[in-house]
């Protein structure tokens, strides 16, 4: 490998981290350091993510290094790849970090890697940073380490007591997909190593719980990443991956990242990225089964396993649904308010607690920023709503139908980051 100085090994590490979407800490309360501060905007390597509160977290994000001894066929990092490579020393990683982080430059570290030997002798690597700045530098900043799946449970049980959160990426969403283009990769592995994660934090809680003072583990959970549009694989299954990944393992995020194409890649890898607006929909639809009482089955169908491009999926399964709209805002359950489009889960909340003293109307709903172009067809309220008569209607999806606009960045990240449906 050739020889670097430390910026040189920033510039390539750094922009080999870029790929990695699970590094946003949304759901993750500074868990060992509640200071306040926003993270700066220049700087490579540091990348922002959005708390659901709003809040801008900034992160060195950064790879130990971008050298792997596997082929993973989507990945700019992979053995067969011609890109740059470089390496950190341990003691790199906790220098640049505490450098930044007393510069104000970020709030937390975001480190990943590839698998150099292998998976135990890369953990052993990653717990040693987190270790050294916690221990040796009394680093009180968020960290969040990435987990190389199959590492021994010795050592996720030393990252987890250092790191605020662990994530192990599944990156293709079913096991076809995995044994085509990570043939070195096992299902099995990295289930594994997250079923390790959850059995640590259900033991510290328990712990707790009668009352022993224990060390935290990972306190802000554990997180994952899967590409979408590398495979054809729909969007149902993407889904029901998701779902299972949730319930057997209880993440706190499942993120999604939809594929890039990269230099001299594989020929089954498509040659261009899926529309952004792809991935929207699946936040969309992961905040549905998160939040809103959805099951991952009833979001696509199986005739329709994508998600639709122009409909939001709360809409979509509300015009799949229409027999049982329009619902009666003054009376209708909490489960059913959740189904109206347009309505969030904050102002479900609010709905209920008015309704208690008052009959709702259109005019509170405006007041309440209920979107009502959305919302209105679906409800009934106190006073006459005449587009609940268009439930019956046979162009009512024409109504939902965008106009035709280029999806910002900031929609995206919005919607992701609020999931208000
Ligand atoms: S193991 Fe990770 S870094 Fe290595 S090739 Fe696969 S995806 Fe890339």
């Amino acid at each position: 490998m050739p020889k670097y100085d430390l910026r040189e090994k920033l510039t390539i590490l750094a922009d080999a981290a870029k790929y990695d979407a699970s590094c946003a800490s949304s759901g993750a309360k500074g868990a060992r350091d509640n200071r306040p501060g926003l993270g700066s905007t220049e700087g490579m390597g540091i990348c922002h993510s959005y708390a659901p509160d709003g809040r801008c977290i900034s992160l060195l994000k950064i790879l130990l290094t971008n050298y792997c001894i596997f082929d993973c066929q989507y990945c700019v990092n992979r053995i067969s790849s011609d890109t740059q490579r470089a390496r950190f020393t341990v003691d790199e990683v906790v220098t640049l970090t505490l450098e930044f982080y007393k510069r104000n430059y970020i709030e937390g570290l975001f480190l990943s890697s590839g698998i150099i030997q292998n998976s135990d002798y890369t953990m052993e690597q990653l717990a040693e940073v987190a270790r050294k700045l916690r221990q040796e530098h009394s680093y009180r900043g968020y960290i969040h380490l990435k987990t190389i799946p199959g590492a021994s449970e010795e050592l996720i049980e030393r990252a987890g007591r250092h790191a605020d959160r662990l994530s192990v990426n599944i990156e293709l969403p079913t096991e076809p997909d995995i044994k085509k283009l990570a043939p070195e990769k096992k299902l099995t592995d990295i289930e594994d190593s997250m079923s390790e994660i959850k059995t640590r934090k259900d033991a510290e809680q328990s712990d707790r719980r009668q009352g022993f003072q224990v060390p935290t583990f990972a306190p802000a959970g554990q997180s994952t990443q899967m590409i979408v549009g590398a495979t054809d694989t729909p969007d149902r299954s993407i889904l029901d991956t998701s779902n299972r990944l949730y319930t057997r393992h209880r993440l706190k995020r499942v993120y999604f990242s939809a594929f890039s194409p990269i230099p001299h890649a594989d020929a089954r890898l498509p040659g261009q990225a899926p529309p952004l607006i792809r991935e929207h929909r699946l936040y969309q639809a992961d905040w549905l089964m998160r939040f809103y009482g959805f099951k991952a089955e009833e979001i696509t169908t199986a005739e329709e396993p994508n998600l639709s491009l122009d409909l939001d999926p709360k809409t979509a399964w509300a015009l799949r649904h229409r027999g049982l709209f329009p619902v009666d805002i003054n009376k209708a359950s909490r489960e059913m308010l959740l189904r109206v489009p347009g309505l969030g889960v904050r102002n479900v909340k609010r709905v209920l607690q008015i309704r208690r003293f008052k009959s709702l109307r259109l005019s509170d709903l405006k007041k309440l920023r209920v979107p009502l172009k959305r919302a209105k067809p679906f409800i009934i309220t106190s006073d006459r709503n005449p587009a609940a008569d268009w439930i019956d209607s046979v162009d009512l999806a024409k109504r939902f139908e965008p106009k035709l606009k280029q999806l910002t960045l900031f929609d995206a990240a919005s919607g992701a980051a609020t999931g208000e449906l």
